[in-house]
């Protein structure tokens, strides 16, 4: 026996599955399992969460639907996708994402998670609903920009404001913007190998009459968004974090405007919003659990 079998023997035994599990899905290298209890287990916990009371009959029809798929994690699993999902101690009982070769959100849970608790019912509901809106934005497209048309204009009107040092007394039209990063990111799965050049120039042409910074300086801030955008791109989000003080005058401010613009700080690592709209949208939906649009947007799309 070799060093890999035993590994595997060992995995095997560590994170044996529960009985009646039916394969449902392979993402990358990875095998995931359901079982209908467990569906029926995350239907009924979901309908007592006090944010999705309301939408109970939705979540129910999306699981039906296998649109939403809730599943079992195993090690493995979660070693493949933990360099994706950065986030802090407890939610790593839990994790959950949208998977565009397949359309379906997959929530996966540690075999030993409970749904009693009042925790992990409220991570769970909160990580549903933030995938949602990456369901509803690829999915629906011009519906999902309409919707959210105010928070988006919102965010990244802050959030290029500061990184490009523009003027407050200068108006231009974010929501362009926005509608060009959801068109080139969000409606499709592959891009060009040109696809940074054309984000490059895309934000040189744009900013370039509101821009207060020096042309050497503003072309070195575009350049650095572009990074950032590339190795989020390529999944290389380690090399993100590793040179998160380099980038610092442009993630700092992605990640503070959510406290400016929406009132409540988030503890995910901030990048994504650069290329994914959808993501605002997500990390909105968690920071301001008072505002009824998130899950106004679960009824549209379920
Ligand atoms: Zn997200």
């Amino acid at each position: 026996m070799n060093m890999t079998d035993i590994e595997a023997q060992l995995q095997q035994e560590l994170f044996a599955l529960p009985v009646r599990m039916k394969h449902i899905a392979t993402v990358g290298d990875m095998k995931l399992y359901t079982s209908e209890d467990l569906q029926r287990k995350f239907i009924e916990a979901m309908s007592k969460n006090s944010r999705l009371a309301s939408s109970a009959g939705a979540i129910k029809s999306l699981v039906s639907q296998q649109r939403v798929i809730p599943c079992y994690m195993n090690k493995g699993i979660f070693r493949f996708l933990s360099h994706k999902i950065l986030r802090s101690g407890a939610a790593k009982m839990i994790m959950g994402f949208y998977h565009s070769e397949t359309g379906k959100i997959y929530m996966l849970m540690d075999n030993n998670v409970s749904f009693m608790g009042y925790g992990p019912n409220a991570m769970l509901a909160d990580l549903l609903i933030h995938e949602c809106m990456h369901m509803f934005s690829i999915q629906r497209g011009r519906q999902f920009l309409t919707f959210f048309k105010p928070e988006l204009t919102k965010y990244y009107e802050a959030l290029y404001r500061q990184i490009f040092q523009i003027k407050t007394s200068t108006k231009f039209d974010v929501f362009k913007v926005v509608q060009w990063t959801h068109k080139t990111y969000e409606s499709t799965s592959s891009w060009p190998s040109s696809i940074l050049i054309t984000q490059k120039k895309f934000l040189m042409d744009y900013f370039k009459t509101y821009t207060t910074l020096s042309a050497d300086q503003f072309e070195a801030v575009c350049l650095k968004y572009v990074f950032i955008v590339r190795l989020g791109l390529t999944e290389e989000i380690d090399k993100i974090v590793q040179e998160r003080d380099k980038f610092q005058d442009i993630l700092g401010p992605a990640r503070n405007i959510y406290k400016t613009v929406f009132g409540g700080a988030t503890d995910s690592f901030v990048y994504q919003e650069l290329f994914i709209p959808s993501e605002v949208i997500g990390i909105f939906s968690e920071v301001d659990q008072s505002s009824p649009k998130p899950i106004k947007a679960i009824a549209l799309i379920a």
